[in-house]
């Protein structure tokens, strides 16, 4: 049994790519699952997926909780601690990032013995599809990694499934067949896998555990007050938003019109947010009334915050 984990944000396609790669496992003779574990939330949201793939007939239905892969559709999570949950040691996480896996491996905080693969399939869309869609190429890189399926029968079952899904526009067949081609050859060479950890390796203690229907939180209850602020949505952001405390005049209507009570005001004063619950949505910067605006939304990843 392989189990894996996709994270994306809404709008990535890790969902896609989760039922992409059960489809062409499947029509290899893997077993496959792929569900998606999301709200109503809106575009940009963090979005997890997930596929288990065996060569048995699969006959469970829980949750993923230790998965063999974590892929990371987006590197704005890097050093988010939802990547590494469940991970002990033996696992491989493969990142679409620019930055070298030796740094990537140390920013994710991954434990000793897990292996960090590099993977930069927003260049390999850009260049093969006009646009930042990383989701097939990780795919075809994680179809790599795992050694399931040779690069000429993946993309004689892929075509299948692009032909019916883009029948009308024969460039995005092609273009999605190129970036597959590129993110497979890639891990092929070898490429973007880091030196390993050296350290011992840390067994995880059991693989696969399918919680008992006793270990199941009870639905419907809620478990003691303060749940929402226990809820980060911080890590929902792509754009932050960064005071300009000398163009604030103190007015307060970014406190007024904040839907997640972000802004923090001290004494009366604006003095800057709570980027734990900010979700980045730019109503504060939208809503400051000042001419230079004294609120500024700036790129998550361009803003130095190690991710
Ligand atoms: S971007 Fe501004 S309005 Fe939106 S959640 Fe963050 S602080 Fe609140
Ligand atoms: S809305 Fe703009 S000027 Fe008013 S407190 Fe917020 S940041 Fe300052």
């Amino acid at each position: 049994m392989i189990e894996i984990r996709w994270h994306g944000r809404g709008g990535q396609g890790a969902k896609t790519a989760a039922v992409l790669l059960a489809d062409v496992a499947s029509r290899v003779g893997w077993h496959a699952q792929a569900f998606p574990e999301y709200g109503p939330e809106r575009m940009g949201a963090p979005v997890v997926a997930y596929n288990r793939l065996s060569k048995e007939a699969i006959r469970i239905h829980t949750p993923i909780t230790n998965p063999d892969y974590v892929v990371v559709l987006d590197p704005s999570f890097i050093g988010s601690q939802s990547l590494v949950r469940g991970l002990g040691g033996g696992e491989k996480v493969l990142v679409n990032t620019t930055r070298s896996p030796a740094d990537l491996a140390g920013a994710l905080g991954v434990p000793p013995d897990v292996e960090v693969i590099a993977v930069d399939a927003s260049g390999i869309a850009a260049r093969h599809l006009g646009r930042d869609i990383p989701n097939t190429p990780m795919m075809a890189a994680l179809i790599g990694v795992m050694e399931i399926m040779e690069l000429g029968k993946l993309k004689e079952t892929l075509r299948g499934r692009l032909e019916s899904k883009f029948g009308d526009r024969p460039e995005l067949v092609e273009g999605n067949l190129k970036a597959v081609e590129e993110a497979f050859s890639a891990i092929a060479r070898g490429g973007g896998r880091p030196v390993a950890s050296t350290e011992a390796a840390v067994k995880s203690p059991s693989r696969h555990p399918a919680a008992g229907w006793r270990e199941l939180p009870l639905s419907g209850i809620l478990r003691g007050g303060a749940t929402s602020s226990r809820w980060q949505t911080g890590d929902w952001r792509n754009y932050r938003p960064k005071h300009i405390p000398e163009n604030c005049i103190h007015c307060l209507l970014c406190w007024v019109f904040c839907p997640d009570i972000a802004v923090v005001v001290r004494d009366g004063r604006m003095v800057g947010f709570d980027y734990d619950h900010c979700k980045g949505c730019g109503i504060c910067a939208e809503e400051c009334p000042t001419k230079d605006k004294a609120i500024r939304m700036v790129p998550e990843i361009e803003e130095g915050t190690g991710r």
